[in-house]
């Protein structure tokens, strides 16, 4: 069975003993049940650090054990995702820290309902990593996805991605997603809830993403993540 995870990045260090921060000590002994001597693992910039808690004089604290870097996952994921509303954007990023997207481009779609600038963008950046901070407890992850803060699609850094580059569309003349052989590095691109825009879809097509059909059924955008990202992970043939 997996050990209790919690993340280290709020936590200091210091000679071979770590404090942890009081979120993750909540949830480790209210949450998780761990006591004086449990084995924990804890995950820090794509390492997994294995370590004995002690809890006793009003704080948590735990010595580091062992380390190990995680293998890069792969394939390499970048997923082009359009805005979505708060839960379903919530729910998509859970998906990728799960599914082991490496990279999230968020896309300001044509029909993407949400817009935040400013300082309620910079807040909902913090929330949005938070989210994904939290699913990598979940998924044993080292390392988060890194995410893109929004962009119009139109001005979305294309050259800077995979060449393989697959998007999923309802339109007529697409590949089944079992059909496509997966490489090492691709970029994927789901739509907003209210689906690309036509010149979007052309947009896509003009960049090179193949249009790809993720079923008979018309998922949700965040359900579409978990299901395209998950299908091409396994799909992938080293
Ligand atoms: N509102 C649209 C409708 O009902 O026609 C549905 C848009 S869907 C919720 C959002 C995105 O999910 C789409 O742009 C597409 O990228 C993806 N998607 C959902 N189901 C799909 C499927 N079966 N095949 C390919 N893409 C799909």
């Amino acid at each position: 069975m997996s050990l209790p995870r919690l993340r280290l990045e709020r936590c200091s260090f210091d000679n071979g003993i770590w404090t942890i921060d009081a979120e993750e000590a909540h949830h480790l002994v209210r949450v998780r049940h761990c006591y004086t001597g449990s084995l924990v693992e804890g995950l820090l910039n794509g390492e997994k650090i294995t370590l004995r808690l002690h809890c006793g004089g009003g704080a948590v604290t735990a010595r580091e054990l062992s380390r190990e870097t995680e293998a890069a996952f792969e394939p390499r994921m970048e997923l082009v995702l359009g805005l979505l509303k708060n839960d379903q954007l919530d729910e998509a990023l859970r998906f990728c820290a799960e599914t082991g997207v490496f990279r999230i481009h968020l896309a300001v779609c044509e029909r993407s309902v949400p817009r935040y600038e400013g300082a309620r963008l910079a807040d909902k950046m913090k929330r949005w990593r938070k989210i994904l901070d939290e699913a990598t407890k979940q998924a044993g992850a080292a390392a988060p996805p890194l995410l893109c803060e929004p962009v119009p699609l139109s001005a979305m850094d294309f050259a800077a991605m995979p060449a393989q580059r697959l998007a999923a569309m309802l339109s007529d003349g697409t590949l089944p997603l079992r059909d496509a052989a997966i490489e090492s590095a691709l970029a994927l691109a789901v739509g907003p809830e209210g689906d690309w825009a036509p010149e979007e879809a052309e947009l896509l097509l003009a960049e090179g993403f193949a249009p790809v059909s993720l079923g008979a059924r018309i998922m949700r955008a965040s359900t579409a993540v978990a299901a395209f990202c998950s299908g091409a992970a396994m799909l992938y043939k080293k």
